[in-house]
């Protein structure tokens, strides 16, 4: 909508258009060069417990600034592209390398420290050694395994499937916790819960924009947050927008929320003074 595209225009401080400013991004080996020329970055997104309102939790976005037209763009303009190129996990890495560096600094400086979630695209978690290349990461930053969250959305794919439940064991059994993302729309597969063990549902946003005007939604979310709470699974609601919103994910007992109304995806040292000074 109109109104969602100010958002965008809001958070990058500049008008962007995407084939423009990603163009060197989507050459070959451009995601890795971008990586180590420093053109791209984390923002942080705050998550909120539901019952006590506190920050808990944030997820890394990555962020690529074209430095010669000074333009910004958003993850949805490249990552399809650099999926499809097989480049996508140059990214993924690199989300996952700041989000411990960030959460190294923050322990080294007696900060409050909250676990961070990391994006992987389906095609990252199929690389060999995929979950060795985590624990290493992870492990050369000395950060506890404990304070990083793997996002990961489900597909449909039988293969995919398969793939998740073998790389999900693989991370949890390290001591990562795992998060199925975007659940509720597109990827909304009630076999997920029997066949697969994890740690964090995220309701995807086009659920929560449903609630308040349809109360059906509202009886479709408390019966998915009470499967979860039944099966030892944390809720996050995304997308939370308004303070109804927030009061019904809360009502519905939604473990975590994340959303404009909590807060956007802004780099680092604002979210630390935002946050985590306060
Ligand atoms: P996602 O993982 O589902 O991340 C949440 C997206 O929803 C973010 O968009 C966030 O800004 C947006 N969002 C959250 N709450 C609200 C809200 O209240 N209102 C509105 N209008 N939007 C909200 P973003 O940063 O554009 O990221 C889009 C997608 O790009 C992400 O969806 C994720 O799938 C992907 N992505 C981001 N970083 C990475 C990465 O490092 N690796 C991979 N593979 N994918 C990434
Ligand atoms: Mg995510
Ligand atoms: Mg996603
Ligand atoms: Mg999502």
């Amino acid at each position: 909508s109109a109104k969602r595209g100010r958002h965008r225009a809001v958070d990058l401080g500049v008008d962007l258009e995407s084939d423009a400013a990603v163009s060197s991004l989507l050459r070959p080996g451009g995601a890795q060069e971008a990586a180590d020329k420093n053109l791209l970055d984390i923002h942080l997104m705050p998550q909120s417990s539901s019952e006590t309102g506190e920050i808990v939790g944030a997820e890394a976005l990555i962020r690529y600034r074209d430095s010669e037209r000074g333009m910004q763009a958003l993850p949805s303009s490249f990552i399809p592209a650099l999926e499809d190129m097989g480049e996508i996990a140059a990214i993924d890495f690199f989300a996952l390398s700041k989000a411990c560096e960030t959460v190294a600094r923050w322990q080294r400086e007696g900060r409050k420290t909250i676990p961070l979630a990391v994006n992987f695209s389906r095609r990252t978690i199929g690389d060999e050694g995929f979950v060795e290349r985590v624990a290493q990461t992870v492990a050369s930053h000395g950060v506890d395994r404990s304070f990083i969250e793997i996002e990961i959305t489900e597909s449909a794919r039988e293969e995919d499937k398969t793939l998740l439940r073998t790389v999900a064991e693989g991370l949890r059994a390290l001591g990562f916790r795992v998060a199925i993302d975007d659940f509720g729309v597109d990827n909304a597969n009630f076999q997920l819960f029997i066949q697969l063990e994890f740690d964090v549902l995220k309701i995807d946003k086009s659920l929560v924009w449903g609630l308040g005007t349809e109360d059906r939604t509202m009886q479709v979310i408390c019966g998915l947050v009470n499967l979860c709470t039944g099966l030892g699974i944390e809720t996050v609601a995304e997308g939370i927008e308004t303070d109804e919103q927030y009061r019904a994910l809360r009502e519905a007992g939604c473990t975590r929320a994340q959303g404009y109304l909590i807060g956007r995806p802004q780099p680092i040292g604002e979210f630390e003074r935002g946050f985590l000074d306060a």
